[in-house]
Order: C-alpha cells, then sequence, then structure tokens
C-alpha cells in the first residue's frame, strides 16, 4: 500500500451551550481538522486533529511532499520523518502525526480486515466506561438554556447526564470561580451522588499553597483523583507531600521526556493519555506500558473531540491492562458529529469499541459538508477568551476568577 493523497477539511460543530473553563470557554462550539489519508488501493484513513482552519489545512498539505509514495504500515518511518525529536525543535508537528497516525492505523485495518485495537495488541474489553465530564457552562445564546453556574444547577444536570447516560464517575471541570465557591460546588456534589467516584480539575491555576488547602478539604471524598491543581512537577510534588489524594495530570507529562522526569522523582500519580498530545495512539500505549512498569495509574484525557477521534480513543481504551478509571470524554456535549450513522452512544456510562475494520468509523460527507460550511461562517474562536469578560487575562497562580453571581447571558455567534 502505498499514500497517494492527503486531504485537510477543517469543521466546526455545535455544543449543546457554551463550556466555561479555567482560560476562558469553548464558545458553542467545537473546531476541529478532519484528515483523510488516501492509499493506492483506494481506501482512505481517518485522521483528526484540535483546531483548524487555513493554516492547519497548509501543513497536512505540506506533509504530501514527504508522504506521498509512503507505506502507511511504516508508522515509525513516518514518525521519524515528519516528527523527528529533534528536528521537532523547528517544527512541532506532534498533533499533526497523531492525526496521520490515526489515519495510517485505520488505513492498515481496513486492509487486514481487523479493527485497529487488534493491531495495537487485542482488545482486552468491548466497552470503555466514561466520567459525566460536568462543566461550568454559559446559556445556549440561541434557547436561553444550559446555565450551569450554581449548586442547584449542576445538580440537575449531572443527574440529567447520570440518567440519558448511565455515568457513575463525575468529572467537574473548574478553575473558573474562586476555589472557595467550587470547593462548595464539589462537596455539593459529592454529597448528591454518595456512590460515585468524582474528580475535579482547575486546569493547573492555582498555586501550590492553594492546591494544598482544596486537597486536604476534599480527603474524605470518594476521589478518583485530583487533576492539575497545580502548573508544574515541582508543584505537584509539593502538593502530592501534604495531600492524601492522588494526582492526576494532562499537562505536565506529555512526552516521555516528562514521564521519565516524574518516574524518577515522583510528583503525579495518575498520567491522562491523550492520542494527540502524545502524538498517536501508540505512543499512548508505550507509556501506558512504563505505567505499567512503575506503578502509576493511567486514564484516558479528553482534548474535544469528534468521532475519529473518539474511535482513537476506544481503541488504546480497549488495549490498555492498566486502564483503572473512567475515560474522560467532550463527546456528548456535542449535538452531532461527522461520522456515518450519527453521534456513538453510551450505555451504562460506557461506550462500545468499534468492531468494523480500521478506526471503525466512515465520513458522513453530508455532515462534513455542512459543518465546513458553518466553519466557513463562524471561523474560529478565542478558547483563551471570554465573552463575558473582555479584556480579562488569567494569570498562573490566578486570582481573577469569575463571579459566580453574574447571571448575565453571553451573545455570541452560533
Ligand atoms: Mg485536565
Amino acid at each position: 500500500m502505498k499514500i497517494v493523497d492527503i486531504r485537510a477539511t477543517t469543521v466546526t460543530v455545535p455544543l449543546q451551550a457554551p463550556l466555561r473553563h479555567a482560560n476562558g470557554c469553548h464558545w458553542g462550539r467545537f473546531v476541529r481538522t478532519i484528515v483523510e489519508v488516501e492509499a493506492d488501493n483506494g481506501l482512505i484513513g481517518l485522521g483528526e486533529m484540535g483546531g483548524g482552519g487555513e493554516s492547519a489545512e497548509a501543513v497536512f498539505r505540506a506533509m504530501k511532499g514527504y508522504l506521498v509514495g509512503h507505506d502507511p504500515a511504516r508508522i515509525e518511518e513516518m514518525r521519524f520523518r515528519i516528527a523527528n525529536p529533534t528536528a521537532s525543535l523547528y517544527n512541532n508537528r506532534t498533533q499533526v502525526l497523531a492525526a496521520l497516525e490515526f489515519a495510517c492505523l485505520d488505513l492498515i485495518g481496513q486492509a487486514w480486515g481487523v479493527p485497529v485495537c487488534e493491531i495495537l495488541g487485542g482488545r482486552l474489553r468491548d466497552h470503555v466506561p466514561f466520567a459525566s465530564y460536568c462543566f461550568f457552562r454559559y446559556a445556549n445564546p440561541k434557547t436561553g438554556v444550559g446555565e450551569v453556574r450554581t449548586i442547584d444547577q449542576l445538580l440537575k444536570y449531572t443527574h440529567a447526564l447520570k440518567r440519558s447516560h448511565g455515568f457513575t464517575t463525575h468529572k467537574l471541570k473548574a478553575g473558573v470561580f474562586h476555589p472557595d465557591y467550587e470547593l462548595e460546588v464539589y462537596k455539593a456534589l459529592a454529597a448528591e451522588f454518595p456512590m460515585d467516584s468524582l474528580r475535579f480539575d482547575p486546569n493547573g491555576v492555582w498555586s501550590t499553597e492553594q492546591a494544598i488547602r482544596f486537597g486536604q478539604a476534599i480527603e474524605g471524598l470518594r476521589n478518583d483523583y485530583l487533576e492539575d491543581p497545580v502548573y508544574g512537577l515541582h508543584g505537584m510534588r509539593r502538593t502530592r507531600e501534604m495531600v492524601r489524594v492522588p494526582l492526576a495530570t494532562n499537562t505536565v507529562v506529555v512526552n516521555f521526556e516528562q514521564l521519565s522526569a516524574n518516574v524518577l522523582n515522583t510528583a503525579v500519580d495518575v498520567i491522562l493519555l491523550d492520542t494527540t498530545f502524545w502524538g498517536g495512539i501508540r505512543a499512548c500505549v508505550k507509556a501506558a506500558g512504563v505505567c505499567e512498569t512503575f506503578q502509576l495509574g493511567v486514564a484516558v484525557h479528553s482534548s474535544g473531540e469528534l468521532g475519529i477521534q473518539l474511535a482513537s480513543m476506544l481503541h488504546m481504551g480497549a488495549v490498555l491492562p492498566n486502564l483503572s478509571f473512567a475515560a474522560d470524554a467532550h463527546y456528548h456535549h456535542l449535538v452531532d458529529d461527522v461520522i456515518e450513522g450519527g453521534p456513538m452512544q453510551y450505555v451504562d456510562g460506557a461506550i462500545a469499541v468499534p468492531s468494523g475494520p480500521g478506526l471503525g468509523v466512515k465520513l458522513n460527507r453530508d455532515k462534513l459538508a455542512e459543518y465546513k460550511e458553518l466553519y466557513a461562517r463562524l471561523g474560529g474562536y478565542p478558547y483563551d477568551q471570554d465573552p463575558a469578560r473582555p479584556g480579562w487575562t488569567p494569570i498562573v497562580p490566578n486570582d481573577r476568577w469569575a463571579d459566580p453571581f453574574d447571571a448575565r447571558p453571553v451573545q455570541i455567534p452560533y
């Protein structure tokens, strides 16, 4: 098999409501780049990357110069050709490599007639469990509904997610409001769902002392872990010395150098593996092997996925023996997807690992055209800005919190 073409299409797919986070907001939609790698036998492998637009599409076009004529089964060769670690000082292509790796694995799986997880060592499970992943949200500007700001709103929303999807693990994305307020919210969540597991993620915006204060205050709860309370391995290590809750990260251990540093001088207990940030599914499987050896925990990180990336997460989740936590996905916040058959469904808090050859998902061309068109109309959005707080700059550690009593609706083009 030889690669004959690489195409990239930027799409934007609406969310049920804008999702607030420590650095700003997802302004009511995700922007993603859908990658198609075509082989000389007519097969098309699918990849996906976060963000998009003219520059992202141009990067993938440029990869044709490197990869046309290349055998998609030679994935290690591709890694060194386009993302050589020393050349990466000049061209940071880890995420590009990841999208192309998904597509090459998809091609190989289709050519061999097996799902990607069977290439990666074989599935250990048919379903991957997920967490509810609750956000503070602005109301949908079109409908006026969906706001999550108060404790009452969050509990109602979590109950609705649990009813419809069956989640028994709840993650709260935080770092938006003052930590004292968010502590109240998290304790209320724990009291409302005493049999469920919990995790909390303020995206690294606290001081180490604040992280210790919060961590100690939640010690009695059913915590899976406290995720990125502070930004940096040393702050995590200092927090870990003082807090009896496992710490997790998707920010300060995202490559093998950082993983080795964390093994030699442990700062983080649970490594959240992201198939994009690590440069592909195979890199994550390798990292999970290191974690297995040193008995660190692993879980699946979500960087905001459509169905192709979700498939990469499911195939990874299927083959990790040491996946002892529910995975994260933003997926259920989306209103639609670009894959055939519509969005994948949660049953009892889990999603079935696709069983078709390759990644097991196909593009719905009508949906791709529809959301390409929506991107052409709306363009990108500033992920690191809050639509309700123009001119606001979050600092690290942050002390410029949003006001939990501020109920103003936001105007966002939808
Ligand atoms: Mg995180």
